[in-house]
């Protein structure tokens, strides 16, 4: 460490501070670590002198995404989706879950762990190899299960119009919801 010098009056007479720094990824639990920030104590230059704080942050920042892969296939096996089944459905090649959960994880994969915990039904319409329909019964069933969880007042209606087409209503809480609140969503006729 004696090597480090000032970039601008290539002093060596430094103070060496540590500075905590908090990040959090996205559907993941805040992190922290430090890093080091030196002093100039000749011409008052403050700053990372020896440029090791980039590896210091990509380290932490790759801790945190083997935890949240980790966290998230957890969370994804509690709702009793397989790993076999996780991988058939997004015909990715057996084992993936595995390799990802002993902290291989692409930013990709990560991407796609997040996509299936937040919308676990996905793998659904990946079943059904991406069929309209398919896509339209879960994709309704997912949005009124969606609304009853988390208490958002929404309402189906069929227009009837020269197009047949569903509206599909948003409440705030302030509006009452009409009468018979939730019905399935019905293909045109
Ligand atoms: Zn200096």
């Amino acid at each position: 460490m004696s090597n480090i010098m000032c970039p601008v009056c290539g002093s060596e007479d430094l103070t060496q501070e540590n500075r905590n720094e908090k990040r959090q990824l996205t559907l993941g639990q805040p992190y922290e670590y430090s890093v080091v920030v030196y002093h100039c104590n000749n011409c008052g230059e403050y700053g990372d002198f020896s440029e090791e704080n980039e590896t210091v942050r990509l380290h932490y920042l790759e801790l945190a995404e083997d935890k949240l892969a980790a966290d998230l296939i957890e969370q994804i096996e509690e709702r009793k989706i397989s790993n076999a089944s996780f991988e058939r459905a997004l015909e990715i090649p057996p084992r993936t879950l595995t390799k990802w959960k002993k902290g291989k994880v692409s930013a990709t994969g990560l991407a796609l762990l997040r996509l299936i915990t937040a919308m676990p039904w996905l793998l659904l319409i990946a079943e059904a190899k991406y069929t309209p329909l398919a896509m339209a019964q879960v994709l309704s069933k997912a949005l009124h299960e969606l609304c009853v969880k988390h208490n958002i007042p929404i309402s189906f209606e069929k227009d009837h119009a020269d197009e047949p087409r569903v509206v599909v209503t948003f409440y705030t809480p302030q509006q009452q919801v009409p009468n018979n609140g939730f019905s399935t969503i019905q293909s045109g006729t």
